[in-house]
């Protein structure tokens, strides 16, 4: 039987028409778009074109798009950039964000706590992972350098109130991020109507290349440039573009963005069904993450007393591809630090079980999965 991958959240493949928008940027128009001369003007081309695209698709100007190596570096140059700028600018010495970010964000905010001596602060969540506007406006101080809350959490699929938190922050005048590395991928990024100042995206998570990401930089935010050299992206990120990437994200993005409902809707279907059987068949199961606030792809469970990385390798093994959330290895297993600030206790935490379908997935497939979870799961449980 040919392997069943469901752990989209992880990363996806890359869509064919996105190839072909590349292939001709690795060998034909291979120039330097910083070079004066036309091959350098062709590249240079390539790039405008998938800066407007993108800028397009998330309701921004194009000389707001700074394109970035990945998902984690956006994140990198929101929060270091924003809080070393705030610091620079107006003295701003305090963070505050979520204890439940992907760790983009979370290392970055806990470096520039221990080595550059921010005061970080962590916004309360709930059972399901959400941060209540109200709490970011009791926070918020004059001397916040910038607040960093997710859009989509990659690990339970919770969506947050980002344009709820975003006009709060407006007001207090401190630029809000959002990590949208998830939600891009499946549901519309505007960002005026989330009313953010930052917002990251990752072309592997659309069906576009590995290593290419990009930041939404509102106009008149202040930032310190993640790497230091040539005057590419506006300053922001020397080196020389990965022309081909980002002309693979922009086509990712672009159909991403155009076939958002058709994708969301036929990935709900498989959500749902995957949601209902889980709960239904198997034995102390929980859901986490929100029943509806959630990525239309996303289902994710915490089974009580299952080793989860256990389970992850005992399904590999009947050739269903899916992940645990926690990054431990088997044998000893760490309970996930996500599920624990939802409330839940280690003997739950451990066993965490995330499904996450692709355009492409069927309704057989899912059906194959779940006819063999029970008995994988009862068999991890006697292990
Ligand atoms: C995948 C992911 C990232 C990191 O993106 P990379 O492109 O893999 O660096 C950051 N945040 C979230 C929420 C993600 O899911």
């Amino acid at each position: 039987m040919k392997p069943i991958y469901l752990d989209y959240a992880a990363t996806t493949p890359v869509d064919h028409r996105v190839l072909e928008a590349m292939s001709p940027y690795f060998t034909q128009h291979f120039g330097n778009p910083s070079s004066v001369h036309r091959f350098g003007q062709k590249a240079d081309a390539g790039v405008e074109k998938a800066r407007r695209t993108v800028a397009h698709h998330l309701g921004c100007q194009p000389s707001e798009v700074v394109f970035t190596s990945c998902g984690s570096e956006s994140d990198n140059l929101a929060l270091r950039g924003a809080a070393l700028a705030a610091r620079r600018d107006r003295d701003a010495n305090h963070i505050l964000t979520t204890s439940i970010e992907h760790h983009a964000v979370l290392h970055t905010a806990q470096q520039l706590r221990d080595v550059f001596g921010f005061e970080l602060e962590f916004l309360p969540v709930d059972e399901y992972g959400r941060v209540d506007a109200a709490s970011v406006a009791e926070r918020l101080r004059p001397d916040t350098a910038i607040v960093s809350v997710m859009h989509a959490n990659n690990e339970v699929g919770t969506l947050n109130p980002v344009a709820e938190i975003g006009a709060i922050c407006r007001e207090a005048g401190v630029p809000l991020h959002t990590d949208a590395v998830q939600g891009a991928a499946h549901l519309p990024v505007n960002v005026e109507e989330m009313n953010v100042d930052l917002l990251s995206i990752g072309a592997h998570k659309f069906y576009g290349p590995k290593g290419v990401g990009a930041l939404y930089v509102r106009d008149g935010t202040r930032l310190l440039p993640s790497q230091t050299g040539g005057s590419q992206e506006f300053g922001l990120r020397a080196g020389t573009e990965n022309v081909p990437y980002l002309v693979g994200m922009a086509e990712a993005f672009r159909l991403a963005q155009s076939e958002q409902i058709q994708r969301a809707s036929h990935s709900q279907t498989l959500r749902d069904a995957i949601m209902a059987r889980i709960l239904e068949e198997i034995p102390h199961t929980q859901l986490t993450g929100h029943p509806t606030q959630r990525l239309p792809n996303h289902a994710s469970f915490a089974l009580k007393n299952v080793d989860g990385n256990l389970l992850i390798s005992l399904l590999d093994a009947r050739g269903f591809a899916c992940s645990s959330g926690s990054a431990c290895k088997t044998g000893n297993p760490e309970p996930s630090a996500v599920l624990l600030a939802l409330g839940f206790s280690e003997e739950w935490a451990k066993g965490g079980l995330r499904v996450t379908v692709g355009k492409d997935t069927s309704l057989e497939e899912v059906e194959a999965f779940l006819d063999v979870v029970p008995e994988v799961v009862k068999k991890a449980r006697g292990l």
